[in-house]
C-alpha cells in the first residue's frame, strides 16, 4: 500500500503532492491524460486567464514576468509541467481511476484502467470544470448540424463562413463568440437565459481583477453592489443589444453556481454593440436546420457550441460513498477529510481557484503530516516554506466565501 496518492494532474493535484513531499509524505500523482495540467493542455486555443498573474500563480511559484498580465492556456501547462519538474513530483501518466473503495484494514483501494492500487492517504483533484454538461435538449439527434461542447471547440476556423449559435453567456460562451466573428464566421448568435455580469478584463489601463483580494474580504453583498455599478458605469446599459440587467451580484453568482460573471475584453462587448454578436433568447429545442428558442422564434444554424458549464464528474468515483451533495460537490473541496484518509482539493467556485488551491493543499499536507506521525510513521525531513496568507481556513471557522 501506498503512502499516498493524488488523482489529477492540474494545479491542485500538484500542489498536493509538492507540498506532501516537502513534508516528507511520499506522494504519487495519477493522470488519465498523456501529459500533466492534461485539462487545460486540451482547451480551447486562445485561452487566457482571466485573472491576473499576481493572484493566480500557486504559492512559492509566481508566474514569469514574461507571461505578462494574463498567461494563456500553452504558459499556463509550461508551468505546471516546470512546477512538477522543480519538485520533483512523479506523475504516472495515462492512469485513469474509475473508483475508489474503503480497504477495511485502513487506506483505499483504487480500481484504475491500468489496474488495482492501493494507498494510506487519497487526495481527489480532479476538477470542478470535469465533464462536459449539454443540455437534454429535444430535437439533438434531429438537428443535422454540428453540435459540440465548448470544451471541443480548439479555434474559428471550422466555423468560417458558417452561421453558428453559441449557448450560454459565461466568460467562455462570450469569448468564443467573439472569436467566431474574428474568425469569418457568417452569423454569430449568442443565446442568453440569465444576463450574465460583465466584467472587463483591464480597467483604467489596469488588470480589473487587482482589488480581488480586498474583494474577497468585504462583505459580498457590498462587493457586488460596487461591481454591479461598476459595470453599468462601464459598459453601460446592454439591454438594447439583448442582454438586460442581472438579476445577482458576480461573487453571488459565483458562489451559488459557479457562474454568472464574464470577465472579457472590451472588444467583445464591442461586437455585440455593432450587432456582430446577436443576442437571442435560450435554447427551447433543435429542430432540423436550427433551433427553436424561448420566445418562439427559429433560427437556421449550421452549428451549436453549447457553453453550458461543467459537472464534477464525481459520481462515477465516488457517489457510492455518502459524500456528495446533489449537485455532485463533495462535502469538503478545500482538502478537509472526508472520510478516514479521504480529501478532495480544488471543489469550489471562487475566482482565483489556481492560488487558492495551492493555498488549501498546504493546509491539508500538513494535517496528513501530523496524521502519520501519529500513527507512528517516522518523522521525515521537510522544507520550510515562507507562510503565504489566504482563507483556507478549517470549514468550522471559515466564513462563506
Ligand atoms: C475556462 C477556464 C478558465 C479559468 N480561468 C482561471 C483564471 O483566470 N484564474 C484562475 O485562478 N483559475 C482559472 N481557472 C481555474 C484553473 O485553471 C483550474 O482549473 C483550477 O485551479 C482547478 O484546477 P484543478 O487542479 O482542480 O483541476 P484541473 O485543472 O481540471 O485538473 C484536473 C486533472 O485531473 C485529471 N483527471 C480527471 N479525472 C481523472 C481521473 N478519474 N483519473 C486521473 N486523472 C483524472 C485531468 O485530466 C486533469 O489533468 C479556469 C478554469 C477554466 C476551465
Amino acid at each position: 500500500m501506498e503512502d499516498a496518492l493524488v488523482i489529477g494532474s492540474g494545479p491542485a493535484g500538484l500542489a498536493c503532492a509538492a507540498e506532501l513531499r516537502r513534508r516528507g509524505v511520499p506522494a504519487t500523482v495519477l493522470e488519465r491524460g498523456t501529459r500533466t495540467g492534461a485539462a487545460w493542455a486540451g482547451r480551447y486555443d486562445a485561452l487566457r486567464f482571466n485573472t491576473c498573474r499576481w493572484h493566480s500563480a500557486l504559492p512559492g511559484a509566481p508566474f514569469p514576468r514574461s507571461y505578462g498580465w494574463f498567461p494563456s492556456r500553452d504558459q499556463y501547462v509550461a508551468y505546471l509541467q516546470q512546477y512538477a519538474d522543480s519538485r520533483n513530483v512523479p506523475v504516472r501518466h495515462g492512469t485513469g481511476v474509475l473508483r475508489l473503495d474503503p480497504v477495511s484494514s485502513g487506506g483505499w483501494a483504487l480500481t484504475t484502467n491500468r489496474g488495482p492500487l492501493a494507498a494510506r492517504h487519497v487526495v481527489v483533484a480532479t476538477g470542478v470544470f470535469h465533464t462536459p454538461a449539454v443540455p437534454p435538449w429535444q430535437g439533438r439527434n434531429t438537428f443535422r448540424g454540428n453540435l459540440i461542447h465548448a470544451a471541443q471547440y480548439r479555434n474559428p476556423d471550422p466555423f468560417a463562413g458558417r452561421r453558428v449559435l453559441v449557448v450560454g453567456a459565461g466568460s467562455t460562451g462570450l469569448e468564443i463568440a467573439h472569436q467566431l466573428v474574428r474568425g469569418g464566421a457568417s452569423s454569430v448568435m449568442l443565446a442568453v437565459r440569465t444576463p450574465p455580469n460583465i466584467l472587463p478584463r483591464v480597467l483604467g489601463g489596469l488588470p480589473g481583477d487587482l482589488p480581488l483580494p480586498l474583494f474577497l474580504h468585504l462583505p459580498s453583498r457590498f462587493v457586488d453592489r460596487m461591481l454591479m455599478t461598476l459595470q453599468g458605469w462601464v459598459l453601460g446599459d446592454l439591454t438594447a443589444y439583448g442582454l438586460d440587467k442581472p438579476v445577482e451580484g458576480p461573487l453571488a453568482g459565483i458562489q451559488r453556481r459557479g457562474a454568472g460573471t464574464a470577465v472579457v475584453d472590451r472588444e467583445v462587448v464591442d461586437a455585440i454593440r455593432d450587432g456582430s454578436i446577436r443576442v437571442v433568447a435560450s435554447v427551447d429545442r433543435l429542430v432540423r436546420d436550427g433551433a427553436v428558442l424561448a420566445d418562439s422564434t427559429e433560427v437556421a444554424v449550421d452549428a451549436v457550441i453549447a457553453a453550458t458549464g461543467y459537472r464534477t464528474g464525481l459520481p462515477d468515483l465516488v457517489g457510492h460513498l455518502g459524500v456528495l451533495d446533489d449537485r455532485g460537490m463533495p462535502h469538503d473541496g478545500r482538502g478537509a477529510e472526508v472520510l478516514p484518509g479521504l480529501r478532495f482539493v480544488g471543489f469550489v467556485f471562487r475566482p482565483g481557484l489556481t492560488r487558492f488551491v495551492g493555498l488549501c493543499a498546504r493546509r491539508l499536507a500538513k494535517e496528513v503530516a501530523a496524521q502519520r506521525l501519529t500513527a507512528g510513521a517516522p518523522a521525515a525531513p521537510w522544507t520550510a516554506a515562507p507562510p503565504v496568507p489566504g482563507d483556507c481556513s478549517p470549514p468550522a471557522w471559515r466564513k462563506s466565501t
